[in-house]
Formats: C-alpha cells, structure tokens, sequence
C-alpha cells in the first residue's frame, strides 16, 4: 500500500479521540489499531485529545471532560500507542488551534454546515433541534484546524468522520484559492471495520450512547454483554436454523475472532441448525477477552502511575506548540494580517 511507505518522513499523521468517556471496541477496531500501525511506517505522528470538542456538547460537565482526558489517555497507552513514535497533546492547550479556526469560519457557510451528515445525525442523536450550541455546529471546521495547524495529511478514523474530512478538504481548497497555496489536502485512512455496530444492533457502537464493550471492562462485564446481544429471534431453540446477517454476535467474531476458517464453520452450522445461541456467546467471549485481557492488565498498571501518564501528556503537548507557531506565522502571513513580523508590512 503506498500509503504505508516506510518512515515516511514528509507525511504527517494525526488522530484523536474525544474525551467524552472511556474507549471501547469500536475504537480500537475502527480506529487505534491503525493508529498504532502507522507511527511505525511514519515519522511524524500526533495523537489529540479533542477537549474543546469535547465541550461543544458537554459545555456545562468540565468535570466529565477533565476526567476523561486521563482515560483516553490510558486506554490508547494501553492498547499499545507509543509516546517514543507518537505525540500526544490536548488540545485546549494549543490556542493556535482556535486561532486558526476563527479564521477559517469565513471560509465555510452556514448552510453548508447543516447539510454535513454527520453533523445532522449527532445533532438529531442528542436532539438539539434549532438550540444548537453554535460552537458543536462548527466543530467540523475547528476540526479542520486540528488538522491543518500540524501540516496533517494522514488521518486514521472510522466512517463517521468521513463527511467531516470532506468538509475540511473543501476549506483547504477554499483557502489555498483565496490565500495561495498553504495546506494539502487531507487522505482519511479507514480499518477493515470502519464502523463497529454497538451490542444493542444499532448502527454505531459509540460511547454517548453506553452500548459498547470497552477496553477497560472485567471478563464478567463482558460476558453481562455477550449475553445480552441480539441474536436471530426466530432462532429459539438450538436445533432450529439461524440467520447469521444482522446477528450481532456473528458481526463481532466476525470483526474479532482471528481464527477466520473457524468462524465460517460456525456460521454454516448455525445456518443449518444444531448450534445454540450460548455456545456461539461463549465462543465470542473468550475471543473478547483474548483482545481485551492484555490491554486491561496494562491498562490497570499504567492508571497507577498518573505522573508518567501526564508526563506523556505534557512533553507531546510541548513539542506541538513549537510546531503550531510555525504554521500560524505562515497563516497569518498568507492572510496579510502579520502587521509586526517585518519593516516592510509596517502599518
Ligand atoms: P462521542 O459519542 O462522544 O462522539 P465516539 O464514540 O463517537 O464518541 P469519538 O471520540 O468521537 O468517539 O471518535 C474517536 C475515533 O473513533 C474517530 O475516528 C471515530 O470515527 C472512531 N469511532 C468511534 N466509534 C466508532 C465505531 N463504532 N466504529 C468504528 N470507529 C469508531
Ligand atoms: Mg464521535
């Protein structure tokens, strides 16, 4: 894959979690897996936590906000994301960030804004209607200066940012048209899985709405939620044969069971009859557990140890900042506003 060249020293990687809660499955599979397989390919690579996004839809809860900054932290430490090879930053700390933003809400119209899908279905999810917080509205153009602010170019992320990246590649065009040629343009990088459905059969598993297997959940807690996934309805008795589409157990060992010859012969005998609804359960818990057990253990030494943790917090965020002053002083020599930065611009 060409995206994949070995230590790429041009491209820039970036990527981000929203410090609304702690990161479950869908994460991992749609988005931290290639995260961790990327700082190995390339040399430049940033991890956010997107505090001030955080807040769009959480202004009135600093405290939920604060707290989770920790646990995303953790959990992407956890499952394996290097500080050596990645940089991890919050982002209210780089002011730049907001900076760049103000400037590019004149690039972006209002209507434009509402048409972004996903925009209008996590507002419909958290049922906004016309009270919606003007910063959440426009949180796809402060994204795009997430992105923009560190030269970006290379971002791993699941579906549902894919409308969003487009629209950050639409402001990229829009500026470099309007200011001269500043930013590239932005290559979204999806998983196998780029969307994880949740343990409840809806469409996203996603921490907002609590229906998804986290990488911190004890062996019980996983099995409470094995247990409790849809199945087939009509498959009542054991001997009866099964659907497999829409079978939320068949979708994750689908997504996690690494033995692929092996799910397919479960498939089949569901299909035919014969395999009852807590023997495939139980098969997918030990699966989860395989791919969850590791990265608890670390997960539960590494939150004992809250100084390395903010340690790796603030070097990262350190080093960014330099970065974020290089790129304004280009920005805002690109938009004629660098009044003090030589004689010849004097007002
Ligand atoms: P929130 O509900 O607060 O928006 P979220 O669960 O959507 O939380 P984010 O922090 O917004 O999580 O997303 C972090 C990354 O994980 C993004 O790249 C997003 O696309 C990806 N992601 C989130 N949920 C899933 C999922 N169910 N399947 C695959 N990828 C996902
Ligand atoms: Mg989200």
């Amino acid at each position: 894959m060409a995206l994949f060249s070995k230590k790429n020293s041009t491209d820039v990687v970036l990527t981000g979690d929203r410090p609304t809660g702690q990161l479950h499955l869908g994460h991992y599979i749609g988005s931290i897996k290639n995260r961790i397989a990327l700082q190995d390919k390339y040399e430049h690579c940033f991890y956010m936590i997107a505090d001030v996004q955080a807040l769009t839809d959480n202004a009135s809860n600093p405290d939920k906000v604060r707290k989770n900054v920790f646990e995303v932290a953790l959990d992407n430490l956890a499952a394996g994301l290097d500080p050596k090879k990645t940089a991890f930053f919050i982002q209210s700390q780089i002011p730049e960030i907001a900076e760049l933003t103000v400037v590019f809400l004149n690039l972006v119209t209002l209507a434009r804004l509402r048409r972004n899908p996903t925009v209008k279905a996590e507002m419909k999810q958290k049922g906004f209607g016309e009270n919606v917080p003007a910063g959440f509205l426009v949180y796809p153009i402060s994204q795009a200066a997430d992105i923009l602010f560190c030269d970006s170019n290379i971002i791993p992320v699941g579906e549902d940012q894919l409308p969003v990246i487009e629209q950050d590649n639409e402001i990229v065009d829009k500026f470099n048209t309007t200011y001269g040629e500043t930013f590239r343009k932005i290559k979204p990088v999806l998983s196998d899985t780029p969307r994880l459905i949740g343990i409840d059969g809806n469409a996203k598993a996603s921490k907002s709405l609590g229906n998804a297997i986290y990488l911190a959940d004890s062996k019980e807690e996983i099995e409470r939620k094995v247990m409790m996934m849809y199945t087939d309805p009509g498959h009542i008795h054991a001997s009866d044969p099964g659907k497999v589409e829409g079978n939320v157990v068949f979708t994750y060992l689908d997504t996690f069971d690494t033995d692929k010859a092996g799910a397919e012969e479960l498939k089949r005998q569901y299909r035919k009859g014969g395999l009852g609804d807590t023997a495939i359960k139980k098969h997918l818990i030990d699966v989860l557990e395989n791919v969850i057990g590791p990265i608890r253990e670390r997960r539960e030494k590494l939150a004992k140890d809250p100084e390395y943790v903010r340690a790796v917090l603030s070097d990262g965020t350190k080093k960014v900042q330099a970065i974020a002053k290089e790129t304004m002083t280009k920005v805002r020599k690109a938009i004629k506003i660098d009044y003090f930065a030589n004689k010849d611009y004097a007002v």
